[in-house]
């Protein structure tokens, strides 16, 4: 079994970040296998080095270690460009200039029961599928045309782990993704890619077996089943575990500092009490 933890250091490490690196980390200690831990940094605008910095100090200080070097998304640019090489090849590829303001304007009025949300915001309603990318613009983003992505795949089964709501068998269904997800931005405006095609390409990279994540990426798992198998490379085994909440059940914030792993480390709390905070046994 190998695992990973790969946190975009764009931000600090908050509780919801411990629950998910020690989840990764006891299952592969418990089964005799490998943690890995990766940076996330493709983002080279929002990455910063000092929260890169604090949330190794504040991993090791939960307990969690890992094998060096540690891998950088910011330097697979290569594999991020053969793999798009590969999506172009197929024909599933177009370029894209829609601001956030264009997509809204464009997007239907919504009717009562259909998300106009997915993983990625709004979800695309297809202004510029029908170009090609033979006119690529400089300063375009590159989306995916899911249609002719599944298309291409045919009927996908994969698994998912227990843990949450999700645990079991699913499929992969062109209209259900096109409704809840949208044609997916594999490349964004001035980086080499973007965070789903990152993720699989380099998941495959460091031969992860099992992904543990947040049960809140499960549609993002979708994309990323349907990624592996366009580029021909293996589906992990999909661990979404359930998400932190407050005292009050209520969510943690994505960016909440309160609960920045470094605060409680201020506050004196030793990792044992972290370990409690979100459920996890001694260790
Ligand atoms: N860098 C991603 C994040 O921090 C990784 C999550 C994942 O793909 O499991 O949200």
């Amino acid at each position: 079994m190998i695992t990973r933890f790969a946190p975009s250091p764009t931000g600090p490490l908050h509780l919801g970040h411990a629950y998910s690196a020690l989840l990764a980390h006891d299952m592969a200690m418990a089964a005799g296998g490998t943690f890995l831990l990766r940076m996330d940094d493709i983002d080279r605008v929002r990455s910063k080095p000092a929260f890169e910095a604090q949330a190794i100090d504040d991993l090791r200080w939960l307990g969690i270690r890992w094998p060096t070097p540690i891998m950088q998304q910011s330097r697979s640019g290569d594999r991020f460009r053969a793999a798009l090489q590969v999506l172009e090849g197929k024909g599933l590829l177009y370029p894209c200039a829609c601001s956030r303001s264009d997509i809204a304007a464009a997007a239907d009025a919504p009717q009562e029961g259909v998300p106009t949300h997915g993983p990625d915001g709004q979800i695309y309603p297809g202004t510029c599928r029908h170009r090609s990318m033979a006119d690529f613009q400089e300063g375009d983003a590159i989306r995916m045309d899911l249609r002719q992505a599944i298309a291409a795949a045919g009927t996908l089964p994969f698994f998912t782990e227990t843990g949450a709501a999700f645990a079991g068998d699913h499929q992969l269904d062109a209209d259900d993704l096109l409704g809840t997800i949208g044609d997916v931005v594999v490349a964004r405006k001035g980086m080499a890619a973007a965070y789903h095609l990152c993720v699989v390409v380099d998941d495959t990279a460091q031969q992860i077996s099992h992904v543990i994540r947040g049960e809140d990426l499960f549609d993002a798992t979708r994309i990323h089943v349907l990624l592996a198998h366009l580029l021909n490379m293996p589906t992990p085994v999909y661990h979404h575990h359930q998400l932190v909440r407050d005292d009050t059940g209520k969510r943690l914030a994505k960016r909440d500092d309160a609960r920045a792993i470094a605060k409680y480390r201020a506050d004196g709390l030793a990792p044992a009490d972290i370990r409690a905070m979100v459920g996890l046994r001694a260790v």
